[in-house]
């Protein structure tokens, strides 16, 4: 190294020295990615902007009764972490994990971990071993600590892949420490009452694309810690399922292993031909626990109009979607099972072979509402049509098109972005021949 000064190299080296140690700390929490180009591995299910778990601790009646068919209703899979020696109703916990809720271990006692008389190894090892010889269809593999107290995590570790405790804070996109991911108390003793409430957390989660938990005990009027009303939950419940292409709404055992894989996962393109894509996606992690579908894209080859997709022959769903005027094949694959193919079709359209068919053409509200500087407009399309999506301002005079083209069936999201546009209120508006349908945005700034 040729320098002038002679200070200079000693800081350089010292630079390097510092980046070195970052790169070894990042290994030693798991990062083994590798994705061969142009594929990506999304941050979140389906390419979204946050997760967002629900979780409910000591297994009071109304858990059952009244926020598993409510979870039910919206397609939303939720955690249900059950102490052993409160007698659980075990046969609606089977039944809840029989609608994919998982169903997880709050210790045989509910005692305190962390305190000196108490036998942790009993209390972990002993609530696991209880909820897979009741629950089948699927292993007990997080746990919530008793009263927040944070338990001995190394033998935590031993048994469980996440442990929850309620410090009020919502987890980056990787979590620093997984046997001690936050969450926030909800209910009458927490910050977490009101829809508003949730939606402010979940909100915040977008903005850092990370994780946000929340830990519900008693429902409405039932005994229990800290009731929550079922009217704000749902209303929660229903702001989440309106930008449901912007949250992912899972259990706590799902993000986690989502998290896991995400950070181990291995993408290879193996074989690329005119017609034909062949991939493998891999992982080191063990697969009886490691099986979660991640999300994978990649451009549509330009001159592809259509996609059959098969891993180890067996026929998997994806989805066509627009991004900054990219078409993107998207699609959720289980590492370490069997070579994926992307294959060139004949069919007419898209959707046909492909995509899932929405069943009728519309235009989602847009997200973030107020933005800036930018935001994503979704639209549907349910079958082929010449579509318009152009954004206009207050008087009603067109300040951008977005999408003038035949569209095939399915779901679009396109981003507008607001730089140098003033403040205001802009309308966006899909015409297709079916119709045309409007949605105010709010540019703020
Ligand atoms: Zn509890």
């Amino acid at each position: 190294m040729v320098t002038k000064n002679g200070g200079k190299p000693r800081r350089q080296s010292l630079v390097v020295l510092l980046m070195l140690m970052t790169l070894t700390c990042i290994g030693s929490v798991g990062f083994s990615q590798s994705i061969d180009s142009p594929y990506e591995v999304a941050t979140w299910q389906g390419f979204r902007s946050a997760a967002v778990s629900f979780t409910f601790d000591d297994g009071t009646p109304n858990q059952s009764t009244v926020a598993v068919p409510m979870f039910n209703e919206y397609g939303f899979k939720a955690t249900f972490f059950t102490v052993i020696n409160w007698g659980p109703n075990w046969t609606a916990l089977q039944s809840a994990a029989n609608s994919g809720h998982e169903i997880a271990s709050h210790t045989m006692s509910h005692a305190s971990l962390g305190s000196i008389s108490t036998d942790q190894y009993a209390e972990l090892r002993n609530s696991q071993d209880a909820i897979n010889a009741r629950i089948a269809g699927q292993k007990c593999l997080t746990i919530a600590y008793p009263n927040c107290v944070v338990g001995d995590k190394a033998l935590c570790s031993q048994f469980y892949i996440a442990a929850r405790i309620c410090s009020g804070q919502i987890e980056p996109s990787t979590p620093a420490d997984f046997m001690a991911i936050s969450s926030f108390v909800c209910g009458t003793q927490g910050s977490i009452q009101r829809s508003e409430d949730f939606s402010n957390k979940v909100a915040a989660a977008v903005r850092t694309k990370g994780w946000v938990v929340f830990l519900i005990h008693a429902i409405d009027g039932e005994s229990g810690y800290s009731p929550t009303s079922s009217t704000q939950l749902r209303g929660a419940l229903d702001s989440l399922k309106s930008h449901i292409d912007t949250y992912w709404v899972s259990s706590f055992v799902n993000v986690a292993r989502y998290v896991k894989e995400r950070n181990n996962v291995s993408v290879k393109e193996i074989a690329a031909s005119d017609s034909t894509l062949t991939m493998r996606v891999t992982d080191t992690l063990p697969d009886s626990i490691y099986n979660y579908p991640v999300t994978i894209r990649r451009p549509l080859p330009s001159n592809w109009s259509s996609v059959t997709l098969t891993q180890s022959g067996k026929n998997i769903s994806g989805q066509v979607v627009v991004e900054n005027g990219t078409k993107y094949l998207m699609f959720d694959v289980v590492p370490d099972n069997g070579d994926i193919a992307l294959r060139k079709s004949t069919a007419t359209a898209i959707g046909s072979s492909f995509n899932t068919v929405p069943s009728r053409t519309m235009l989602m509200p847009n997200y973030p509402n107020p933005f800036n500087p930018s935001t994503s407009l979704e639209f549907q399309v349910s079958s082929s049509a010449f579509v318009s999506l152009k954004v206009l301002d207050v008087l009603g005079r067109e300040v951008a098109t977005l999408v003038k083209e035949e569209r095939q069936p399915g779901t679009y999201t396109v981003r507008w972005d607001g730089s140098g546009f003033p403040s205001g209120v802009y309308f966006c508006r899909l015409h297709t021949g079916s119709g045309t349908e409007t949605k105010r945005l709010a540019l703020v700034r």
